[in-house]
């Protein structure tokens, strides 16, 4: 081989060789190109993320103030639940009442009175204790020691004998013999 043919293969070879490596990094472009686009597609697709992020957080924030509104908004209900059922104990209680007055005036034309509004024997005015408790007239409904309640009479309401007081004992005692003679 002469030193002329040897010299156009190396000139041969290296043009090759040149040739594949420029294709080499014109690939290798390619690919970084890519990867570029890769990338920045991945950061948009993350500043995406983050600013869906951003909002779930904002609407945790948001639904976390809704729910302690609802939450303080329920207390609030059951306070006036609780109210609602106050008042309408107290209206059970003040129809109970109110049936009891009709059931007195039936019985006397009398007020039966509340327990709890009677400190005082309406007859000897002496005070209510422990040791001196509260009776209820059955007639006149008024609240009397055991003293001056102490009598049973059949009233129209009930034929059982039941506790009068000694005015309306007297009184209904009266008005029957009156009826008698
Ligand atoms: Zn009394
Ligand atoms: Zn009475």
């Amino acid at each position: 081989m002469s030193a002329e043919d040897g010299m156009r293969r190396f000139k041969h070879d290296f043009a090759n060789k040149a040739d594949s490596l420029q294709k080499q990094i014109a690939q290798r472009e390619k690919q970084m190109l890519q990867l570029e686009t890769d990338l920045k597609i991945e950061r948009e697709w993350r500043q995406t993320l983050q600013n869906d992020l951003e909002r779930e957080r904002e609407t945790v924030a948001q639904l976390s103030a809704e729910a302690q509104q609802i939450n303080a908004l329920k207390k609030v209900n059951t306070d006036n639940g609780l109210l609602f059922s106050d008042l309408s104990q107290e209206k059970n209680i003040s129809l109970l009442a109110l049936g009891k007055l009709y059931v007195g005036s039936f019985q006397g034309g009398q007020v039966w009175l509340k327990d709890k509004d009677a400190t005082h024997c309406k007859l000897c005015e002496k005070e209510f204790s422990i040791s001196r408790r509260k009776h209820h007239c059955r007639n006149c409904g008024e609240i009397f020691c055991n003293a001056c309640s102490d009598n049973e009479l059949p009233l129209p309401a009930s034929p059982k004998p039941v506790r009068v007081c000694d005015t309306c004992h007297a009184l209904l005692l009266q008005r029957c013999s009156s009826n008698t003679t």
